[in-house]
């Protein structure tokens, strides 16, 4: 597998633990509980997105870009980590920010600036193009820009999470355990691409459900149609024979509540659960949704008793700051 021999740079700290969620899987009744810890990847915080770096930011030196370019939303964890990664290698940092600049930087806005980045604020619709502009302004200034696709989600990208089922099968192989269903939250794609390209690659039998967080069942093309492109593109940069169609990726739309990023009843029940039954922090976008719907899930009977599911949790707590106000509102 030619895995092994494409560019990759050390940005986290791998493996990460594998951990049960004892006191939390016996409070539900239901099966029992393991999670990933990708939020201690221990990229300034940590989270999902420093995998997909590590791929990402080595093709970047290798190119001989000189700055990174990327976007997300204001409270984006990738936008964070690739302005650490891009801070520790040396690189400049540009990031396309859709929505409405805070009065007070907070959460990972503040992170970013800490880490070096120069925040472009526009709206959601328009982050493409800004950032087409903003690499051929830096262009126009003999500087070499590399833009990286909102949420690292493209096959190189996606490669992180290739890996990482490898390690997780390792893990779970030494240990003797067997995993039914791994949970995690999906968006931009590239974390569920890669897990199923590796779970395909490293033999892993489990099923693996994302918890849409703003991607929905209407949307043309479909979300599992763009998770087979990405899947199929990162496949075809390892040489892989394995080939992805949309009936590969198993996708929950459920749990959308009233948008992205809009803080509902389900998100501040599961990040105060599992906070104060394993000292577990969630965060009020991704990781707090997808657990919700998991706990949704084991409520309504979705798992056998006998099951061991995997919650992997890919980071975000640093957004926690940013939603204060959110997520101590009295509740309706
Ligand atoms: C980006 C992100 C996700 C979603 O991963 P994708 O690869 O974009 O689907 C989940 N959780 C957190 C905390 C994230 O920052």
């Amino acid at each position: 597998m030619k895995l092994k021999s494409l560019p990759r740079i050390e940005l986290a700290q791998l493996p990460t633990p594998l951990q049960e969620l004892s006191r939390l899987g016996q409070l539900l009744g239901g099966p029992k509980l393991l999670v990933k810890r990708d939020d201690q990847t221990g990229l300034a915080l940590g989270g999902n997105k420093t995998r997909k770096l590590e791929f990402l930011i080595a093709d970047a030196l290798k190119k001989g870009a000189d700055t990174v370019i990327t976007a997300g939303a204001p409270q984006s964890n990738h936008c964070r980590q690739t302005a650490a990664a891009a801070a520790q290698v040396g690189m400049g940092c540009e990031l396309v920010l859709g929505g409405n600049e805070p009065e007070v930087p907070n959460g990972n806005v503040l992170l970013d600036l800490f880490c070096g980045a120069n925040l472009h604020w526009t709206t959601r619709e328009r982050r493409n193009a800004k950032m087409e502009e903003v690499a051929r302004q830096l262009r126009s200034l003999k500087h070499n820009p590399y833009i990286i696709p909102v949420g690292g989600s493209n096959g190189l990208g996606a490669l992180g999470y290739v890996q990482a089922m490898i390690e997780l099968n390792d893990q779970l192989s030494k240990g003797r355990v067997k995993v039914d269903t791994i949970v995690f939250a999906t968006s931009s794609g590239g974390t569920q691409a890669g897990m199923v390209v590796g779970a395909r690659i490293s033999g892993f039998k489990g099923k693996i459900l994302g918890i849409s967080i703003d991607q929905r069942s209407s949307q043309e093309p479909s979300y599992q149609s763009e998770l087979a492109a990405i899947a199929n593109e990162a496949a075809k940069l390892i040489d892989s024979r394995y080939e992805f169609t949309e009936d590969d990726f198993t996708v929950n739309y459920d749990y959308l509540g009233l948008g992205y990023g809009v803080v509902g009843n389900l998100e501040r029940e599961s990040i105060r659960l599992t906070a104060c039954t394993e000292g577990l922090l969630l965060d009020p976008v991704y990781s707090g949704r997808a657990m919700g719907g998991l706990i949704d899930l084991i409520k309504k009977g979705f798992f056998s008793l006998k099951d061991t599911v995997l919650y992997w949790h890919t980071g975000g707590a640093p957004a926690l700051f940013a939603y204060a106000r959110e997520l101590t509102e009295i509740r309706h």
